[in-house]
């Protein structure tokens, strides 16, 4: 079998420093360690329509965002394949015969969707498109024989609902498409981080956000405003490090280099939560220190961005040529399933032969 890894982003607004410990450095460090045999990115607008439909106009905008975001994390369009997911129409066909196999009851079962009809307040009035998006997902992985998924937590029931789609389709046509597994951050903070309001999830729809793209002032403001411990008042209080955001970024992204460096007076990480438990750190001396870890990780970043900035057209183009190398993957898929379930009708020689026998069996 092949090593198909996959993974996309909605272009709802560019993206930030959960995406980038929850998903994107993976796909770098699986990018430069090689031993794949493709690596497609989805830029996923269909999705992003299915809770944007009146303002596609959004979702336009932040494709390009998007895709600058990747290219300046490193990612290379020589061994990456970058698509847009509305222009693989495949996409399309297979979400159709795999909502055959869906119940209204599983998808509504999605703990990820749940909260997130919660969150945008759908509740008494489901779309659609929105509820059977983990169907359309199933579809976007398997249109392209992937197995290999890097991805944060809130993806796993969606991995768990392809893995469901591709057993109903192999048991009812045979053997045609593969399960994935989800591959997630070993540093469990990473899997999903908090917002820099201290909300369970950094997302860009709910604005709590440190993006890629911030430039060096903004992610100082944003770090310097952060929630840490309410009742750490004075320096000398003892404070509280659990579900403090400040050490939740700091164990994400700092390294034991970074003290030595920044912050000499701790010899690392534990060192530094210690002395804050006890009292006499205050949190204007953390969040300058995580500060400047952000800045020596988002500098080169930012820089990278700049350049590709300058060459929007540029841009374009590797999305072109990936989406044209990903519509030619996705239309063999689409020819399997179709074979496999037999309405392959026109290139069914055997099938055009028996209906002709059923109605002239001598042949005139
Ligand atoms: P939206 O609010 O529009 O859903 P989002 O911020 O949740 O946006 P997605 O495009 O839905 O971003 O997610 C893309 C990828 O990034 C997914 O693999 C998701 O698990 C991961 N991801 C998103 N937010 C975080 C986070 N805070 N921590 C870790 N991973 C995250
Ligand atoms: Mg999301």
């Amino acid at each position: 079998m092949e090593r198909i890894i996959l993974t996309g982003d909605r272009p709802t607004g560019k993206l930030h420093i959960g995406h980038y410990v929850g998903s994107l450095k993976m796909r770098k460090e699986m990018q430069d360690k090689g031993g794949y045999d493709k690596f497609y990115i989805e830029i996923a607008d269909v999705q992003a329509l299915t809770d944007n439909w009146d303002n596609p106009e959004k979702v336009r905008q932040n494709i390009i965002e998007v895709a600058l975001d990747y290219l300046s994390i490193g990612l290379d369009p020589e061994k990456v394949t970058f698509f847009i997911q509305s222009q693989v129409k495949g996409l399309f066909e297979l979400t159709c015969y795999y909502l055959d196999v869906v119940t209204l009851a599983r998808l509504q079962r999605n703990p990820t969707i749940k909260s997130e009809l919660k969150m945008r307040n759908f509740e008494g009035n489901i779309p659609m498109g929105f509820l059977t998006y983990p169907v359309s997902q199933a579809a976007d992985i398997t249109g392209f024989d992937a197995t290999i998924i890097p991805v944060g937590d809130d993806q796993e029931p969606m991995i768990e609902q392809t893995r469901e789609i591709v057993r109903s389709i192999n048991n009812l046509y045979g053997e045609t498409l593969f399960e994935p597994q989800a591959v997630l951050p070993e540093n469990l903070v990473c899997r999903r981080l908090p917002g820099t309001d201290g909300n369970a999830k950094m997302s860009k729809s709910l604005g709590n956000c440190i993006y890629l793209s911030d430039d060096s002032e903004t992610v100082r403001k944003k770090v310097m405003s952060m929630y840490t411990d309410p009742n750490h008042i004075r320096i000398e209080d003892p404070g509280k490090v659990e579900g403090n955001t400040v050490f939740t970024y700091l164990d994400a992204f700092s390294e034991t280099s970074d003290f030595e460096k920044y912050l000499p007076e701790y010899k690392n990480l534990d060192d530094l939560k210690n002395a804050y438990k006890h009292g006499g750190v205050g949190d204007v001396k953390i969040k300058k220190f995580l500060y400047q870890v952000l800045e020596d990780e988002l500098a080169p970043i930012r820089e990278k961005r700049h350049y590709y900035e300058e060459r929007i057209p540029e841009v374009y183009e590797i999305l072109r040529k990936g989406t044209n190398d990903a519509n030619k993957k996705c239309n063999e898929v689409v020819k399997r399933l179709e074979e496999n379930m037999k309405i392959n009708y026109f290139e069914d020689t055997e099938l055009i032969k028996a209906q002709s026998m059923k109605y002239t069996p001598n042949g005139d």
